[in-house]
């Protein structure tokens, strides 16, 4: 599925529509370029999450946990990995845990991810605009069934 956004607040939208059908264990990949809109779509599902703090990049933290929601969100930038390693920051563990998982830059831990997730590539339509183009690729029923939902 792809869906085009004029601006953010476009974006957040979305994010919070897709919030609200998350549950435990679900694992959204969020690719495209540093301003893309990575961080910005995750407010949304935070939102949708029930979860009423802004949304900080977890870019030097690699990991930030918000618990004050329906369920847990665990909110990942892999791109500094660098020292830390994936089985040192439990990664297993928090996709086999309590909560949904949101990832940006998962490439770095590409060998580390289970096989069914929804990516989720967020892409500028042009240079000093606001549009972005959200490309949904679901992996496994469970994902299918979610953008399904997405689309009503
Ligand atoms: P990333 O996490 O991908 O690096 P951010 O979400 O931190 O990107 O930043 C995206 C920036 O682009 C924000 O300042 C946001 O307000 C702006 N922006 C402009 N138009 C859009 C849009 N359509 N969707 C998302 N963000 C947008
Ligand atoms: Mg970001």
């Amino acid at each position: 599925m792809q869906l085009r956004t004029e601006n953010a607040t476009q974006t957040v939208a979305w994010g919070k529509k897709l919030g609200h059908l998350l549950q435990a264990q679900d694992l959204l990949l969020l690719d495209g370029d540093l301003g893309a809109g990575k961080t910005t779509f995750t407010q949304g599902l935070a939102q949708g999450l029930g979860i009423t703090r802004p949304i900080k990049s977890p870019t030097f933290t690699l990991i930030r946990e918000y618990q004050m929601g329906r369920i847990p969100l665990y909110h990942m930038d892999m791109y500094r990995l660098e020292d830390s390693s994936p089985e040192e920051l439990g990664l297993s563990e928090y996709f086999a845990g309590d909560g949904v998982v949101v990832m940006e830059w998962s490439q770095f831990v590409a060998d580390f991810l289970p096989a069914q997730y929804l990516r989720i590539q967020i892409t500028r339509l042009a240079q000093a605009d606001e549009q972005r183009q959200l490309t949904f690729q679901a992996q496994g029923q469970r994902y299918q069934e979610l953008v399904a939902s997405l689309r009503k």
